[in-house]
């Protein structure tokens, strides 16, 4: 199979223009995808690794729309168990597979998650959590993912939970079920690894350009940098725009749902790394979580609220998702957590297929390619992160079929995206564990621009674990064009607005020196 090229997997601003250039009235071609989310690189890059010429454009930036918003987990689907949907959870679980041991084991971990057991508790609560695990654990085995690395669930005594996880309240904790899953550092990463891993097989992908208009054969597009319009011709237009896609294809219909996050510091929450799974009162195999980031920072979500009017381009949190996170923690915590503990909070949007009555936590979270019977433009919609690879492979063969193109089925179950290398491979890599785990085998060329300037080994501000050359690494490397690409996206310092604020000056004067050819 043909393998990325490294270096034509740099993103760049020179790249861009010169692609856009190139593109705009010139040849078409195979499959021209709209939105840079995790859908829509994932759309690019199977379709490049099939041989298809492949552009993809996005209205800001890399990971700009939901795919950053997530709760960075690659699940086995323990809540689809819950709903029945087998298929769905089956698939979850082999999808985890491969990104936990094949495509991304840089940018994945396995994490502990501790649901603590309440003398309070329903039992027939705890039966069901209890069943969903060991349904899913079977769905582990069936997916081929070994124990060692996502051990079996099993049952814990309360003195156990405690050092699991030592701010537990300890009062009238009974014990509780100890389980595995996956996590991802970081989900813009893996957005920006896709992207980079696509342009290594000859994908152009052009941020800051908007689609205005959509057909099944053409864009009409605006460079959101210069304002000038654009007509980009494509065998195929797939459409990945996210909660957006119904404003581009009108006979899409959605129902977003809000889901919101608040970021503490982990150090009022009294947790190591275990995560924590908190039933929601009064539901069913609904949870809120807990999740230990490395780093020290812990996010606590989620909501699942449907999203009353348009989607916005940034959804806010509102004081009522603070209220009602803060409270369930507060129903496990032995010091309960209070706005003071607050760092940040982020909100995004799920784009769920409108396809039932009810409440948007109960839609299914499947995915749908939908052809659009009026302009022959395909959709894709639904879905999740962790399932992204499988939506990508359906849209593609869509695409195929749809416009007649000549390609063999898709080969990214075993395409391992640009850093990725098995975990014992990683273990060996010379370079700070904080780099490996956002850069994988490409960190020692992140602390090599130290190492030639000392400057760039440095934090971008006080307290900071991002360097300097991380900044330079994401303007010459991974398509960052602005301050805030870099962090809001190519890290995440944005997730704490005074971190980002100190950070600011550095990074703009680091993005604007280094488009510039001067670092
Ligand atoms: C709060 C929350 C938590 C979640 N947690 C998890 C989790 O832990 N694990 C998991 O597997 N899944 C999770 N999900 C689901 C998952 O995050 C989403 O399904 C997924 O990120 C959607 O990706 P996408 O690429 O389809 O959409 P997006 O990421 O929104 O991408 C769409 C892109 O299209 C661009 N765009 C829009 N209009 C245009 C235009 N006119 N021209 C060009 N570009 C355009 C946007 O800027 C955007 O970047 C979560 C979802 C939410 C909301």
């Amino acid at each position: 199979m043909t393998r990325p090229n490294e270096v034509r997997a740099s993103l760049s601003a020179r790249r861009r223009a010169a692609e856009l250039d190139a593109l705009a009235g010139g040849a078409p071609v195979d499959v021209l995808v709209v939105g840079g989310g995790v859908t829509g690189t994932g759309v690019a890059l199977d379709a490049a690794s099939r041989g298809l010429s492949v552009a993809l454009v996005e209205a800001h930036d890399l990971a700009f729309g939901t795919s950053r918003w997530s709760s960075k987990l690659v699940h086995g689907g323990l809540r689809y168990l819950a709903h029945g949907h087998v298929r769905l959870a089956r698939q979850s679980a082999v999808e985890r597979d491969i990104l936990l041991r094949r495509t991304a084991p840089h940018l994945t971990r396995p994490m502990a998650q501790l649901f603590p057991r309440y003398a309070d508790a329903s039992a027939a609560a705890e039966a069901l959590t209890a069943a969903g695990l060991t349904a899913g654990d079977a769905l582990r085995r069936l997916a081929g993912t070994p124990s060692a690395l996502l051990p079996r669930p099993r049952s814990v005594p309360a003195a156990q939970a405690l050092t699991l996880a030592p701010g537990l309240r300890e009062a009238g904790l009974h014990g509780g079920m100890l389980a595995f899953d996956g996590a991802l550092t970081d989900d813009a990463r893996l957005v920006v690894a896709l992207a980079r891993t696509a342009a290594g097989l000859g994908a152009r992908v052009l941020t800051r350009v908007r689609a205005l208009e959509l057909a099944a054969d053409r864009v009409r597009a605006r460079d959101e940098l210069t304002g000038e319009h654009v007509e980009l011709r494509a065998r195929q237009v797939v459409n990945a725009a996210g909660v957006w896609a119904g404003g581009l294809v009108p006979s899409v219909r959605l129902r977003p749902s809000r889901g919101s996050h608040l970021v503490l510091d982990g150090r009022a929450t009294g947790l190591g790394e275990t995560a924590l799974m908190v039933g929601v009162p009064g539901e069913t195999n609904r949870f809120v979580f807990l999740l230990p980031q490395p780093g020290g920072r812990v996010y606590l979500g989620l909501t699942d609220e449907p999203l009353d009017g348009e989607a916005t381009d940034i959804t806010e949190v509102p004081e009522s998702d603070v209220d009602f996170l803060l409270d369930v923690a507060s129903r496990v915590l032995a010091r309960p957590p209070t706005r003071a503990d607050v760092l940040g909070s982020f909100a995004g949007l799920r784009p769920l297929l409108d396809s039932a009555d009810g409440r948007t936590s109960d839609l299914s979270r499947e995915h749908a390619v939908l052809t659009d019977a009026a302009t022959g433009v395909v959709t894709v919609v639904g879905g999740k992160l962790t399932t992204y690879r499988v939506m990508a492979r359906d849209t593609v063969d869509a695409a195929v079929r749809a416009a007649r193109l000549r390609a063999p089925a898709s080969r990214t179950a075993r395409l391992p995206l640009i850093g990725a290398a098995d975990r014992a491979a990683l273990a060996t890599v010379e370079a700070p564990r904080a780099l490996v785990r956002r850069y994988g085998t490409e960190a020692p060329r992140v602390a090599a621009l130290g190492d030639v300037d000392p400057a760039l080994a440095r934090p971008v501000a006080d307290g900071s674990d991002v360097t300097a050359g991380e900044v330079v690494w994401a303007v010459r490397h991974e398509g960052a064009l602005s301050a805030d690409d870099v962090l809001h996206r190519r890290t995440r310092l944005g997730l704490v607005a005074p971190e980002a604020e100190a950070a600011r000056p550095e990074v703009t004067d680091l993005v604007e020196r280094s488009l510039r050819g001067l670092r």
